[in-house]
């Protein structure tokens, strides 16, 4: 679990976490016009962050928040800073833009400066131990906005899809359009395996380019998996020999159940539990 930091960096300096704080006017606030990123550390190095970095810098281009972003040797100065500062070994760091503070119009007249927060929270990834208790999931309509695939903070479905699986005992939601496809967790990707095959969504607007799942297709395909991007259903997902949801914290996460009936014998699968181990080798977490 994710305890509370100690610092934090805000508009280019850095601060103690308590004293970081935007206006009550700030258009993320208000409008949820911000993207946010959550970046692993292990081992006191950040990882895939040219990726996270260049799904910002997207993101941003796409909704006028570019000059708030800082370029990548920026982010590698404050990495460094915070990681320091809270002798963090293994952390998420998360980092966050937004519209900036200005009188509340939809459409600003002039130019607002952005705002640019991060901060990094001490964290332990999940280990063997986690990954072989796997978690359980339950689907559910996906009722977000159509750019599924900008990781903005109009997080509120995710939110209530969350607390709606915690009600029913499970740890992440499997959202489906209202066309039948799986498009990704409430705060991960899906994929499945059938066989030797890793199949995932493929990627459109309505999912989240993960950069876990990127990395994941990596190592599948170093593990001899053939790995497919292609639509399918809830129905083929719940006859898959094995589920996996994948994510910055939950690294691969094996889904045992899925809306209280198992997946598959009901026990963590050889390949899940494979991929998530070659994970922590790539992040130094594993030997
Ligand atoms: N989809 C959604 C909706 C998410 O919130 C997340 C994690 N923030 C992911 C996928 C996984 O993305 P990543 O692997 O980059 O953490």
């Amino acid at each position: 679990m994710a305890s509370r930091p100690r610092f934090a960096w805000i508009n280019g300096r850095v601060v103690p976490y308590g004293d970081a704080a935007v206006p009550i006017d700030d258009r993320g606030l208000q409008f949820g016009e911000s993207l946010y990123e959550v970046i692993p550390v292990t081992v006191g190095e950040p990882r895939l962050l040219g990726e996270h970095v260049a799904r910002m810098e997207q993101g941003a281009a796409e909704l006028g928040l570019g000059p708030g972003v800082p370029k990548l040797p920026e982010w590698k100065a404050i990495l460094t800073e915070l990681v320091a500062r809270e002798g963090a070994r293994d952390a998420l760091f998360y980092a966050q833009v937004t519209g900036g503070a200005a009188p509340r119009e939809f459409a600003p007249a002039g130019t607002v400066a952005r705002t640019f927060f991060a901060y990094l929270s001490p964290f332990v990834f999940p280990g063997d131990a986690e990954v072989v208790r796997g978690i359980r999931a339950v689907s559910l309509p996906d009722i977000r906005w159509g750019r599924r695939d900008l990781k903005t903070t109009m997080l509120l479905a995710a939110v209530l899809a969350k607390k709606h699986a915690q009600s029913r005992g499970a740890s992440e939601a499997i959202l489906v359009g209202s066309n039948g496809e799986v498009y990704e967790g409430a705060s991960s990707n899906v994929c499945m395996v059938e066989g030797r095959t890793l199949l995932t969504p493929a990627q459109t607007t309505n999912l989240l380019p993960g950069t876990m799942r990127g990395l994941v297709g990596e190592v599948a395909r170093e593990a001899g998996l053939d790995v497919r991007g292609e639509p399918f259903g809830v129905e083929r997902l719940r006859r898959a020999d094995e589920v996996l949801v994948t994510s910055t914290s939950q690294l691969v996460m094996p889904v045992v159940s899925l809306d209280e009936a198992n997946v598959g014998d009901g026990k963590v699968g050889p390949i899940g539990r494979d991929l998530a181990r070659r994970l922590r080798q790539r992040f130094g977490l594993e030997a």
